[in-house]
């Protein structure tokens, strides 16, 4: 059942805190020049107009990446650096304002293909017909192999990869509850095959009741547990460490359904628990998130 569609939520409050979390990660992957190796399993279109009806349906990123000061033209030589941001921020902004500019947002195998060097190894799994064939024509001219595949299937089978380190970004719908029990599984199998890899896995955090759709009835949501619990699944896995941010958007409610959302990183590259600090604090100030006790930067596991 692929009824999801990203373009209603491209460029909100979770697209800011995960593409943020992804160009750190391979930030730090960049800092040797020994090639590597990265999976997207769940890529979506690649990029989305914010100017599209289904993006204007609720204007989601009107609470996420259009808080930034962006939408300037730059040149080459004249990018949109601040000289007070950490540098792999700066690197984020200049890869959104190049696609704000024309008025759309990059996903995350775009954002992720402008950071790659020749001699990496990347893939992007899709599995939704039409969001593929966005995928394959926005990845043409990158070095991101676009695969019309299911994420979980593909991961299972080039994991161990080449070259031998990288990192894989799981970031499925979660539209049926039982998609958190298959990325636990997902993980669990991944690790066993390749315990040295970095893990980036997306999750939303949901409020604890609902407003019904048909009666206007404050309703339990009963995914609303399903993260955290998922969360300790991954606390439990034979790796050497697992790290985890996450952001709150609002206050949770029966009105908002998701609240916020989170990274959770699996075999963090060293010294990432400082530029999760960096993203929590400046998506705080930036997107006005509500600095209650949820949002946070944790360590799941430590060696
Ligand atoms: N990662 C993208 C980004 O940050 O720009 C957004 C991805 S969106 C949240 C999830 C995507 O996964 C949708 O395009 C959906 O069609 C696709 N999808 C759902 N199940 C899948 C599966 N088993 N394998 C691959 N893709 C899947």
């Amino acid at each position: 059942m692929l009824s999801y569609q990203h373009s209603f939520h491209a460029g909100n409050h979770a697209d800011v805190l995960k593409h943020l979390t992804l160009v750190a990660v391979l930030e730090r992957l960049n800092i040797k020049s020994k090639p590597y190796f990265f999976l997207d399993t769940h890529a979506g279109d690649g990029v989305y107009e914010l100017s599209s009806k289904q993006a204007l349906q609720n204007e989601e990123a009107k609470t996420g990446v259009l808080k930034f000061d962006l939408g300037t033209q730059t040149g080459e030589e004249d990018d949109k650096t601040t000289g007070d941001l950490p540098a792999f921020v700066d690197s984020y902004l200049n890869i959104i304002n190049k696609y704000i500019v024309d008025g759309q947002y990059p996903g995350s195998p775009v954002v992720a293909s402008a950071l790659l060097r020749k001699g990496d190894n990347a893939f992007a799994a899709e599995l939704h017909p039409q969001a593929f064939e966005s995928l394959k024509n926005n990845c043409r001219r990158t070095a991101i192999k676009a695969q019309h595949r299911d994420g979980y299937e593909m991961m299972n089978a080039v994991l161990p990869p080449t070259p031998n380190r990288g990192a894989v970004l799981i970031d499925p719908p979660y539209e049926q509850s039982s998609e958190y029990e298959q990325v636990v599984d997902a993980v669990f199998r991944a690790v066993k095959r390749w315990p040295i890899g970095i893990y980036m896995i997306w999750y939303p955090l949901l409020s604890d009741t609902r407003e019904d759709r048909k009666t206007g009835e404050i309703v339990n949501n009963p995914k609303a547990a399903l993260s955290e619990k998922m969360l300790s699944q991954f606390s439990g896995l034979d790796v050497k460490s697992v790290l985890n941010i996450q952001f709150c958007s609002v206050k949770p409610s029966a009105a908002v359904g998701m609240y916020g959302s989170g990274m959770c990183i699996i075999n963090p590259p060293w010294q990432l628990e400082n530029d999760l600090k960096d993203i929590l604090a400046i998506i705080q100030k930036q997107l006005s998130g509500d600095n209650n006790q949820l949002s946070k930067v944790e360590w799941l596991k430590t060696e």
